[in-house]
């Protein structure tokens, strides 16, 4: 089955127009226009999306998202609904995200049906995860997942650009358990010429989420040239620990992608330094996927720095903790575990 137009959330009227209020660029459309994301759009007086549907439907681990320190080791059906707010020039799944800004990106996804989903993940007590894409355009479907799941206890968890408006951020936290958001750079020129946007409502909009209860880690991406050296780390690192020291912190590698192939992936030495500055600034927990080995994965205790969570690549290799406690000096670890 083709594309499908089903009721959205998050617009109102003005002055003649529909606004969706959904992301920071709050388009305001015409009859028949569609927003800049290229997956929702007027029809009437009402606004429609296109992202009750994913391009994927398979089996991973909630550390992929990656989320360290949320239930480790649960696996997620994980969804990737068509569509973005950002137009990063890095993006590995631009095949994907790009529908609808891009026109060689073709349709290429299925109508879900909840509580299939939901039900297939309570069945090896998973959560159910919209990841590779960006979730919050697909706020209708996460609300729908997230109120079929609740009595079978199957959470929703993210992997976003973070890129959401308070309105959205209101609706989101009362569904979404658990996310990761992208927080590629402070600085307002490179975020810019990254992604297409500014930075400031993301961080915003992971300070609103936490403030909810919803559980949220931070991702940066290293991209060499870019947003790898400490000119982009270190305001970072200051700024999640003025929010948090206990927020986990992911520092990415990058590798050549997309539109910008022209650099190797992000140096090993890169993403030590990365490492020394997040710790440096306060932050407690540090990690690097695919660079440091089983080092840049492990959980240390807060208090007492012993290894409390043994993480295999993009899985759980073993927990010490009990209950969310380190068995060795009792601290409680920062979490939902
Ligand atoms: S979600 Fe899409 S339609 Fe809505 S404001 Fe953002 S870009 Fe525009």
């Amino acid at each position: 089955m083709g594309l499908q137009w089903t009721p959205a959330v998050l617009y109102r009227e003005r002055r003649g127009r529909v606004q969706c209020v959904l992301c920071p660029f709050r388009c305001s459309l015409k009859a028949e226009q569609t927003g800049l994301c290229g997956v929702r759009r007027r029809a009437g007086d009402r606004l429609e999306t296109a992202t009750f549907a994913s391009s994927v439907r398979h089996w991973d681990t909630v550390e992929r998202k990656p989320l360290y320190h949320f239930r480790p080791g649960t696996p997620c059906l994980t969804l990737a609904a068509p569509g973005c707010t950002f137009a990063c020039d890095y993006c590995i799944n631009h095949r994907m995200s790009q529908y609808g800004r891009e026109g060689s990106v073709a349709w290429d996804a299925e109508p879900v049906d909840p509580e299939s989903v939901v039900g297939e993940a309570a069945g090896r007590s998973g959560c159910v995860a919209i990841s590779y894409t960006e979730p919050s355009l697909a706020l209708e479907l996460t609300v729908a997942l997230a109120e079929s799941g609740r009595a079978r206890g199957v959470d929703v968890v993210w992997k976003s650009n973070g890129f959401l408006t308070p309105e959205a951020v209101e609706l989101a936290a009362r569904h979404v358990a658990a996310v990761n958001v992208d927080l590629k750079t402070l600085d307002e020129h490179d975020h810019r010429e990254l992604t297409g946007a500014r930075p400031g409502p993301v961080l915003e909009a992971l300070t609103g989420l936490r403030e909810r209860g919803v559980w949220v880690e931070v991702s940066t991406p290293l991209i060499p040239g870019l947003t790898s050296g400490e000119e982009t780390l270190r305001p970072i690192a200051r700024a999640l620990a003025a929010l948090d020291p206990a927020v986990p912190w992911h520092l990415v590698r990058a590798t050549p992608a997309y539109r910008r192939t022209g650099h190797a992936p992000t140096s090993v030495a890169a993403m030590e330094a990365g490492v020394r500055t997040g710790r440096e600034e306060g932050l407690r927990h540090v990690y690097v996927e695919r660079a440091l080995g089983a080092e840049g994965r492990a959980t240390r205790c807060s208090t007492c720095r012993t290894t409390v969570v043994e993480r295999d690549v993009w899985a759980l290799g073993r927990t010490l903790l009990d209950r969310g406690r380190c068995r060795r000096c009792g601290t409680q670890m920062e979490g939902r575990w």
